[in-house]
């Protein structure tokens, strides 16, 4: 049995009843199979067995008051992965299914993804099951101030810089940083996300969704094609799902589908910029329901209770390209297959594993071009770590500036997968290149390190 079949085995032993992490574990380490044999010193140094041990994982109580003065309690979660190539980075999730395994499982992905953007940092995530869904700006507050009472002992600009994830946005951020910059009587860089006008970077509510389609106009260019009258299905309304709308239309497609947990839309006029700014107004601002969306626009149908993958394999739609930015494993085998049927020849995750190992191998044996998370949604994280590079030089950069990084970063990705999948025996593999090109650079700083 190969070191990697091994280390899977222990993992599912080990980490028994934590599907999500034994699946991300199951997912890059079987595509790190062929470094084994280039990289005997890998093998010997136990990379692979100490690569899926996080460095330390926190677990806490977080105690706070609502608004009818009644005790409610949380638990939050710190799992610092890895931090060979830099300090611990990666966002926190508030959102009511938050558990250890898909804390760990998103700090394990984040490894490689960090690695993949050329810039120092390490691999981590946080988060608490606290669901911000109908609580008041005052319970939000109260919530962070109280997860970052525990929080601040474990974090610092050098140590570990946390960002937002699903329920994490500039709100949130907001308060966890104003808290933070109270108790610990400092202004530094150690959270990124962080508004404009107190160390924020700009393009960085952005650069997830533009640098997912950054990402795919790069993939589609390999087959001599581009956005321009390309049927796009997107799903989820959040932050990432909003600015991949904004670029695509921007690159001439056209997007024809949104949801959240409780409906899906589907729009076939196409979800143009000012759909997109009231979608902006209806989730940040109004906090509403994207149902909503259907009564203000006609001619625009709503499924309650179903995905937008749902209502693309039930009514048959055709689509060109699929960009699921919701959660995680929302694509299964069926979802894939009816999405290949339906014309679908691209598909790139803007949300972290939102295809399950099932779906990936329908689009891999279809020829589909299958952008993995890890290198497809990279742009967020790299633009967390151009925050910090600012926040350290005490500079801000134009908006052109970081765009033009961050266009740069996400080609750089899209290469260095295509390179890492030659050179390792899957041309045009991306899920194979990504983590192979993640790896090896986090291995090699580990070799370094001696046993630590
Ligand atoms: P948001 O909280 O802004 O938005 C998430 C969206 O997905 C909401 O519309 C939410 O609906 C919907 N959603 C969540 N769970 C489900 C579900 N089970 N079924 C259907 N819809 C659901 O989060 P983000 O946009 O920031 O994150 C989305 C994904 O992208 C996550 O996987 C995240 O890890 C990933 N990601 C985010 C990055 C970022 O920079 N923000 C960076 C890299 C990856 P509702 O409002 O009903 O909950």
């Amino acid at each position: 049995m190969s070191v990697v079949k091994e280390v899977i085995e222990k993992v599912r032993r080990k980490d028994a009843g934590q599907t999500e992490f034994i699946q991300a574990v199951k997912e890059v380490l079987e595509t790190l199979e062929p470094t084994e044999k280039k990289h005997p010193e890998f093998v010997k140094a136990k990379i692979y067995e100490r690569i899926v041990e996080p460095e330390r994982m926190i677990i806490f109580k977080v105690p706070w008051i609502d608004d009818s003065g009644e005790v409610q309690v949380n638990r939050g979660f710190r799992v610092q992965f890895n931090n060979a190539i830099g300090p611990y980075k990666g966002g926190l999730r508030l959102h009511p299914s938050v558990n250890l395994s898909i804390i760990k499982f998103l700090g394990f992905e984040q490894i490689f993804k960090n690695s993949l953007t050329t810039l120092p940092m390490g691999g981590a995530k946080g988060g608490s099951d606290f669901d911000p869904k109908g609580k008041t700006d005052n319970e939000v507050m109260r919530f962070c101030q109280a997860f970052m009472r525990e929080l601040y002992r474990h974090i610092g600009p050098d140590t570990d810089v946390p960002a937002g994830d699903i329920g994490v946005g500039g709100r949130e951020i907001g308060y966890m940083y104003g808290y933070y910059k109270k108790i610990v009587n400092a202004h530094e860089g150690v959270l990124t996300g962080k508004g404009i006008e107190y160390g924020g970077s700009l393009i960085r509510p952005e650069a997830t969704g533009y640098g997912l389609v950054y990402f795919v106009a790069e993939m589609l260019a390999t087959r001599k094609k581009d956005f321009k009258g390309k049927v796009v299905a997107i799903s989820g309304a959040g932050n990432v799902a909003q600015y991949a709308v904004e670029k695509v239309n921007q690159l001439g497609g056209k997007v024809i589908t949104l949801c959240d947990s409780g409906a899906a839309i589907v729009d076939e006029e196409g979800i143009d910029n000012n759909k997109c700014n009231y979608i902006m107004e209806l989730k940040n601002v109004k906090r509403g329901r994207i149902k909503e969306y259907s009564s203000k626009y006609k001619k625009v149908q709503c499924f309650e209770g179903k995905s937008v993958w749902d209502v693309i394999k039930e009514k048959g739609i055709k689509v060109d390209i699929a960009l699921p930015c919701a959660t995680q494993n929302e694509i299964d085998k069926e979802h894939a297959e009816a999405l290949v049927k339906n014309g679908c020849y691209c598909v790139a995750e803007g949300a972290n594993m939102p295809c399950n190992l099932d779906a990936i191998k329908v689009f891999q044996s279809n020829n589909v071009l299958y952008g993995p998370a890890k290198a497809a949604n990279a742009g967020g994280v790299a633009t967390s770590g151009l925050e910090m590079s600012q926040n350290s030089l005490r500079l801000s950069w134009t908006r052109e500036e970081v765009d033009k990084r961050l266009l740069d970063i996400m080609k750089s990705i899209h290469s260095s997968c295509l390179e890492a999948a030659e050179t390792y025996g899957n041309k045009g593999d991306y899920l194979a290149g990504a983590n192979i090109a993640g790896f090896i650079k986090v291995a090699k700083a580990m070799i370094s390190y001696g046993i630590v």
